[in-house]
């Protein structure tokens, strides 16, 4: 099969690096690490990460590591290790033996804090929460000095050590770096190094009640780590001053070069997890994995391939502005990856039975059928005929309007490695209605799809023989939201006010042919004329089919591009 990526991270963080080398920086080296907080499943803006940091290591003969950034106990949980790491895998991508977690480094911290405490650069506070954000200042008015901002060193480090000791409850103490509380830059105002915080941690247990906050951890995390290049989104890009402050008053030797790039933002979805963790905890969806989720094990239950994530991050690429993403680029991309391996199969969404009046019941013809016309390797299959057939009810209408080229009274079509056929009659519930029913003749000369005579039809349905195929149920998903960003909707409206009501379908009587007995979860399939569907990672097994839509053929993207 033909490889469809291309250049991998071709981008301006890859020109940094390649400059740094040249200049022999860092001895040459590249070392670069994904570290995600556990407190949430990862999403697709992570595998803008994980594609850049891993494929920027890969491009350069580097190493990158998978660190837990779990500085903070009351929001991290196992479940959310066990699953990034599921995640990151399933990708393809691989840490060997650099699995670090930033809670490894707690003692490291600690003696980075007396470090600083002894050389006059940090002090413990004793202002309220509220005081502190008050003596903050504004990015307007300068900041001013806490009344405790100059306690001695011996205080200082009497204080922080009864903090580690637990002495004191919550929020009475925090360490502060003593920096410049006039700066133009707010986070170089006296930013907090440590807080309280009485709480468990998932692995250090009761060990600690000091917690680092996020700016005391991660830079230093990055340093014992020996990264040379840390990235990351551009939120931080303020914080870089105080990221190189900290290495620099720490006097590490090893300095990492931090590069902040947009994060990517996807139309119809939303990306934080704070925000994902109610989709799930307040029940819009039904899990993390739920398959309208833009999770990577959402998109994964839905269908998607690493190959097409992966393809759809280096299309994106990286650059220094923030933009919105129109999803219909990741669906193109998963088209593109499930055309060339996908093998095609009939199903009937929604049934609508076809007797072939001249056909003999008890005969039954086994047809051939292309596996995938785009790889003749995959082969054919056959697919079983008889008088009654299963069709697709949006293939009928009684009285068609004029561009409707399908089945009609008195008209012909082909059924896909079948026969031409024609409609003479329709039976009706008498009551409702209700179509029950499609009549038709069959003619035996064009078995295959062709007429000896040359006559053209202008429609060829797909079908399913009425007691060879089985019974699925077939999930139709569409977006999850129907505002384009949904974080930002009209005044005093939550996101979750834009929960597209339709995003799930469920159809129970779905029909498909019998190749599909033995479907195994996470098979991807392309339904003819429908779609790509995934048989259901955990709900499809030998006792039931289930299959997901993974995306239809409709490709909104490619058309875009041509219109342009
Ligand atoms: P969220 O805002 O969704 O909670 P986060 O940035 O807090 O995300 P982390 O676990 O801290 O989540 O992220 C791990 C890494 O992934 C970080 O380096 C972060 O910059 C990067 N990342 C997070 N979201 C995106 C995104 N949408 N696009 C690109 N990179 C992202
Ligand atoms: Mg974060």
């Amino acid at each position: 099969m033909k490889e469809l990526e291309t250049d991998k991270a071709a981008n301006f963080i890859a020109a940094i690096i390649s400059a740094d080398i040249k200049t022999n920086k860092h001895d040459g080296k590249v070392m670069t690490r994904f570290p995600p907080e556990p407190n949430g499943y990862l999403h697709i803006g992570h595998a803008k990460s994980i594609c850049l940091n891993f494929g920027l290591a890969d491009k350069f003969n580097g190493c990158c590591n998978l660190r837990f950034d779990d500085t903070n106990p009351i929001k991290e949980e196992q479940e959310y290790i066990d699953s990034i790491m599921e995640d990151v895998r399933w990708l393809g991508f691989d840490w060997e033996d650099r699995l670090y977690y930033a809670s490894d480094y707690f003692d490291r911290f600690y003696e980075f804090a007396v470090f600083l405490i002894k050389k006059g650069r940090a002090y413990v506070d004793s202002l309220t929460a509220d005081e502190i954000r008050e003596f903050r200042g504004t990015l307007t008015e300068p900041g001013k000095e806490s009344p405790y901002r100059n306690r001695s060193i011996e205080e200082n480090l009497n204080l922080f050590e009864r903090m580690k000791a637990g002495e004191f409850p919550d929020g009475t103490h925090v360490l502060r770096a003593k920096i410049d509380m006039t700066s133009g830059n707010l986070n170089m105002r006296d930013p907090v190094m440590y807080r309280i915080l009485h709480a468990s941690h998932h692995r250090t247990s009761d060990k600690w009640c000091i917690y680092p906050m996020y700016d005391f951890a991660h830079g230093q995390s990055d340093s014992i780590e020996g990264i040379t290049h840390s990235i990351c989104t551009l939120e931080f890009e303020d914080h870089r001053p105080l990221y190189d402050w900290f290495i620099d008053e720490l006097e590490l030797d090893c300095h990492p070069q931090q590069i902040e790039f947009a994060r990517l933002n996807l139309t119809y979805t939303i990306m934080s997890k704070r925000k994902l963790v109610r989709l799930v905890t307040e029940g819009h969806v039904r899990s993390w994995d739920d398959p309208r989720m833009p999770t990577i094990s959402g998109l994964r239950r839905r269908g998607y391939t690493p190959e097409s994530i992966r393809i759809f991050c280096d299309r994106i690429g990286v650059a220094k502005k923030e933009s919105m993403v129109d999803i219909a680029l990741l669906e193109h991309c998963l088209r593109e990856d499930l055309n060339r391996r996908a093998p095609r199969v009939m199903a009937v969404l929604r049934p609508l039975k076809v007797v072939i009046e001249n056909y003999p019941a008890s005969k039954v013809e086994e047809l051939d059928a292309v596996n995938n016309p785009e790889d003749p390797a995959a082969g054919s299959r056959k697919v079983p005929f008889s008088r009654e057939l299963y069709i697709e009810q949006d293939d009928f209408m009684e009285e068609p309007p004029k561009k409707f080229f399908r089945l009609a009274p008195g008209r012909e079509v082909r059924l896909r490695y079948g026969y031409f056929i024609t409609c003479v009659d329709v039976k009706k519930d008498d009551n409702t209605g209700e179509i029950l029913e499609i009549r038709c003749t069959y003619d035996p000369e064009t078995r295959g799809g062709n007429a000896p005579d040359g006559r053209k039809v202008k429609a060829t349905l797909h079908w399913v023989s009425a007691s060879h195929s089985l019974e699925a149920e077939v999930r139709l998903y569409d977006h999850l939201f129907t505002r384009e960003n949904p974080a930002d909707g009209e005044e005093g409206k939550d996101f979750t006010a834009y929960i597209n009501r339709e995003s799930l379908e469920i159809l129970n009587d779905s029909r498909v042919e019998p190749s599909l007995k033995d479907a195994l979860p996470e098979g991807i399939y392309q339904f003819e004329r429908l779609g790509y569907f995934c048989a259901d990672r955990h709900d499809c097994t030998g006792e039931k089919l289930v299959f997901n839509r993974s995306v239809t053929l409709r490709d909104t993207w490619a058309r875009m591009q041509k219109n342009r």
